[in-house]
Formats: structure tokens, sequence, C-alpha cells
């Protein structure tokens, strides 16, 4: 049995770093260039297998050098990707322009992630099996709900990040079980600029949501439970890329094992403060071992 299933995205990053990103029609030389592999799907899995999850990943690259490394990617930390389909054309990509002042501008090609529109006999069988399935919203919104119904019909437990930040229609809402949005997502879904506010709002859709606060923790609240915050850890920030990945595969490991969510809470905060004191995305993210010696 497969414990978490990550219904999501794959995509390669494209990092160029410049003094001052080009204006229209101007060519610029960059200073250095780095790819990187991610996509928030394939990250909450390596996220999660790392911390101990038992993951399969449900998904789709490219036919192309891209898909080759990221499929890579994800079988180094042993996420099972029999799921994952390779289709002709290109993997996603994120075409990432990184200024001296750490501004960014990103076109994000989709490529492979949108093909994948709706759910194969072998998906809905993966899924029934599991404890959890992650989504978030780099896939076409059709699949997400679907994977989402599918799921919370058969007593699956849905986590959805909804990222990028957008419009969620009402039968997403009603198929997820717990929402983890960033303070960002949370005030974009809900028009509240106070994330506590926000928060609550959103129980009106779902029964329990964790918003990420960065370097304050997280925010916890359920239907009919006190609000819980949870301090993060102190930790000198090299790179936080992919923290709320690396929170939300941490906790997903946590709640399949059973943890109580106080508890599955602190081991997510400790596993994201470990990846954001190092670089990268995936690279980043701490095993187990590191998470327990953390917590000792
Ligand atoms: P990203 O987009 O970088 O993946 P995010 O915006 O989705 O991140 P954040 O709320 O910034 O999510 O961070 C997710 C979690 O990571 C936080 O709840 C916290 O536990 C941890 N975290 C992030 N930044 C820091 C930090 N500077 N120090 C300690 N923990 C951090």
């Amino acid at each position: 049995m497969t414990s978490i299933v990550v219904l999501g995205s794959t995509n390669m990053d494209l990092v160029a770093y410049v003094t001052k990103a080009p204006a229209r029609g101007e060519t610029v030389t960059g200073r250095a260039f780095r790819t990187i592999p991610g996509g928030k799907g394939a990250n909450q899995a390596v996220a999660a297998a790392r911390a101990g999850g038992e993951v399969a990943m449900i998904g789709a690259v490219g036919a192309d050098d891209f898909g080759y490394r990221l499929r890579d990617v994800l079988e180094h930390s042993s996420v099972d990707t029999d799921l994952l389909r390779t289709v002709e054309g290109p993997s996603g990509t994120a075409h990432i322009v990184v200024d001296d002042e750490g501004g960014n501008a990103i076109v994000v090609v989709p490529g492979a992630n949108a093909t994948v529109t709706s759910l194969t006999a072998g998906d809905e069988a993966l899924i029934a099996t599991a404890r959890l399935l992650l989504l978030q919203l780099e896939l076409p919104l059709s699949v997400v709900v679907e994977g989402a119904a599918h799921a919370h019909a058969r007593g699956v437990r849905t986590v959805l990040t909804p990222a990028p930040a957008q419009p969620l229609p009402p039968e997403l809402f009603d198929v997820t079980d717990l929402l983890v949005p960033n303070e960002h997502e949370a005030v974009a879904l809900t028009g509240r600029t106070d994330p506590h506010a926000a928060a609550l709002a959103l129980l009106d859709a779902v029964p329990e949501v964790v918003v990420t606060l960065g370097a304050a923790g997280c925010l916890y609240v359920a239907r009919g439970a006190e609000p819980l915050t949870v301090p993060a850890p102190r930790v000198r920030a090299v790179d936080t890329t992919a923290a709320g990945d690396t929170f939300v595969g941490a906790l997903a490991v946590a709640l399949a094992e059973g943890l109580p969510m106080p508890d599955a809470l602190t081991r997510a905060g400790t596993a994201a403060a470990l990846s954001v004191r190092r670089e990268g995305a995936s690279i980043s993210m701490p095993y187990r071992t590191e998470i327990d010696a953390a917590l000792a």
C-alpha cells in the first residue's frame, strides 16, 4: 500500500541570474545559470519520501532530457513513478530571471503537465489505497477536482496547496479535507489581509486549514477547535525555495502515521526549517534521520 499519493506537476526551473532584467527588445549578459528540478507536485513528493513516507507520483514529464532528469530526481528519492507518464513534447519548464535585488520575472510553460486532464483506471486504483492525496494547482483544474473527488469519496484525506493563487471552484473546496495556503494565498482566496481572519473565513469552505507564515511558523484552525499557532524554529535562512512544499510533504507523512495535528505541525516546521538552511529546492529537503535528530 502506498500511503501518500501526489497528483501534481513536474517542472524544470531554468534560472538566469542577471544584474538587471532586460527590458523588451534588450539583450543582457547573465552572471550565472542553473537548472533546478521542481514543480510543486514533484517537490512535495520528494519532501514526503525523504521524510520517510511511502510515496507515489501521478503526473507527466515530456519526452526530452528534462523529463529524464525530473523522473530521475523522483526515483532517487524512492518516489514510485510507475504512474508518471512520459508524453510527446516538452516537459514543463519555468523560465526565471533573477536580478541583483532579488526580484524575479517568471514564465511557466506547462508542457507535459497540461496533458494530465483526467485520471486513468490505474490512477484511480492507486489513489483509493492511499491514506492521503496531495494536490496543488499546477495541473489542469479539471483533474485536480477529479482526483480530490475520487479520493474524498473513498475516505482518502485530501490535502490541497492552493498555489499558484487563483479562485477555486466550490466543487474543489467541497472535496478538500485540509487546505494549506501560504499567507499570500490565504489572503488571495478570502480578501482578508489578516491571516487569522483569512484562516477562519476559509473554515466556511473546508474543515481544516493550515496557513504557513514563513519564519513565523504556521497557524492551524479547524471547525470547533481553538486556533493553534506553531512557531518555526529560528534558523539562518539561506534559501527558502520550496519551504512550503517541504512543510506539506513532512506534514503528510506525520499525518499518514497517525500523529496528532500539533505534533505533525511541529515535525513539518522542523523539516521546512532544515530546508531553508540549505540552497536549492528538492536537494535541500531533509531526510527523516535529520528531522528526528533536530527534534531530539
Ligand atoms: P515557498 O513558496 O518558498 O515554498 P511558501 O511561501 O509556500 O514557501 P512559507 O510560509 O514561506 O511558504 O514557508 C513554509 C514553512 O516553511 C513555514 O510555515 C515555516 O515552517 C518554514 N519556513 C519558511 N521560512 C522560514 C524561515 N526563515 N525560518 C524557519 N522556517 C521557515
